[in-house]
């Protein structure tokens, strides 16, 4: 039999593929339990707006027909949406799409590609899958330590990636030192600023002051990339849509190397509707304030630290090993994220659920951890 790991390309032979939350019905199958939660992929528990679903439902006899592979009417949304050119947007089958495409795009074999510490899994996936050099720098109070990323830039530095908020920590950057990171990269540096949890993080009632609209700076410097998502706040994620935002001539780079049809019919139209409904969109964002509030105070009455978050999400530190009670918390029918991957073994990180879902998850926590 053929050695296929030996054909397969350098980076990819020692590669360790994305590990996602653990889907309900493979617990359900494997537990025997029913009613299952699943607090583990940063899902909105409301799921999309009503008239995303009208939208779609009204697309669906037009499947036969492939989409419109430059996406004009969801850019020119987003371009209204966002105060920016239709030019300057790269649609992505998922946000994770462009971020593929921007590695493919501007690291070559050998090069390096900055993160920090307990950064978002795909950066540094992404990476070694192109053969290039992954450098994750210590992180700060469990965030991004800009000085410590800039410290590592050097001459064969391709690409720099920045979640903010990142996940899993919910931890997030200020615009200032935001901005004049950004400024001070030398220019062969692209900078990619992943804002999965944007809209989150931009809500008062989160209370990230000074929280950056990055979009309005891409104009400023040409090797600034955001992106953005209708996975998680919009609730699409099962749909798989997202967007780049960057200057005209990087975007017609990851043209180069896009599928020309990455992203379908039903997301195209579903992600037009999300961006006109303003009222989910807010009670979404709202919903998430309360619910950060309700873990915080739920996991202080337990005696647990967690990391202040400003995403949809949180990681609660169970004191010891978390795999244990992760393990426990699935025979509750509760499923949350193991982040040890992350350098991370004593946390779970836990998404914010509906009130009611809330208050399962923590009796379940309290039953698991004091029995
Ligand atoms: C969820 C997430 C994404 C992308 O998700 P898509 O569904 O591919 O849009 C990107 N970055 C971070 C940090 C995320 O948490």
């Amino acid at each position: 039999m053929t050695d296929f790991i030996s054909l397969a390309a350098a980076g990819v032979q020692s590669l360790n593929p994305y590990q996602p939350g653990k889907p309900i019905d493979e617990l359900e199958r494997e537990y025997g339990v029913s009613n299952a939660l699943k607090f583990a992929s940063n899902e909105n528990p409301l799921g999309p707006s009503p008239h995303v679903l009208e939208a779609a439902r009204k697309a669906l006899p037009e499947v036969w027909l492939y989409p419109d592979g430059n996406g004009f009417r969801l850019k020119e949304k987003i371009a209204a949406h966002c105060g920016i050119a239709t030019d300057q947007i790269t649609l992505g089958n998922g946000s994770s799409d462009l971020l593929d495409f921007v590695v493919r795009v501007f690291v070559s074999p050998g090069r390096e590609v900055l993160f920090s510490e307990h950064s978002f899994a795909i950066y540094p996936i992404l990476t070694q899958a192109a053969d290039g050099k992954g450098i994750a720098t210590p992180a700060r109070e469990w965030g991004c330590d800009l000085h410590a990323l800039r410290a590592v830039v050097t001459d064969n530095t391709a690409l720099v990636f920045i979640a903010n908020p990142n996940n899993p920590t919910g931890t997030w950057l200020e615009g200032g030192s935001l901005e004049r990171f950004v400024r001070d990269l030398p220019d062969h540096v692209m900078v990619v600023i992943d804002e999965a949890y944007f809209e989150y993080a931009s809500d008062p009632a989160v209370g990230a002051d000074g929280y950056p609209n990055t979009v309005e700076w891409v104009e400023r410097y040409p090797n600034l990339m955001v992106t953005r998502t209708f996975s998680k706040c919009y609730g699409l994620a099962g749909l798989r849509v997202g967007y780049s935002v960057s200057h005209p001539r990087v975007a017609e780079l990851m043209n180069r190397v896009r599928p020309p049809f990455n992203v379908n019919r039903i997301a195209l139209v579903a992600a037009e509707a999300a961006l006109d409904d303003d009222v989910h969109r807010q009670r979404s964002v709202g919903m998430n304030a309360s619910g950060l509030k309700q873990l915080m105070a739920g996991f202080e009455r337990l005696g647990l630290k967690y990391i202040p978050s400003v995403g949809n999400f949180i990681c609660v530190d169970v004191g010891d090993d978390a795999a244990p009670v992760y393990e426990a918390l699935l025979c509750e029918g509760v499923i949350v994220r193991p982040v040890a991957n992350y350098g991370m073994p004593r946390h779970l990180r836990i998404t914010v659920g509906t009130s009611e879902h809330n208050d399962i998850m923590l009796s379940a926590l309290q039953k698991v951890l004091t029995s």
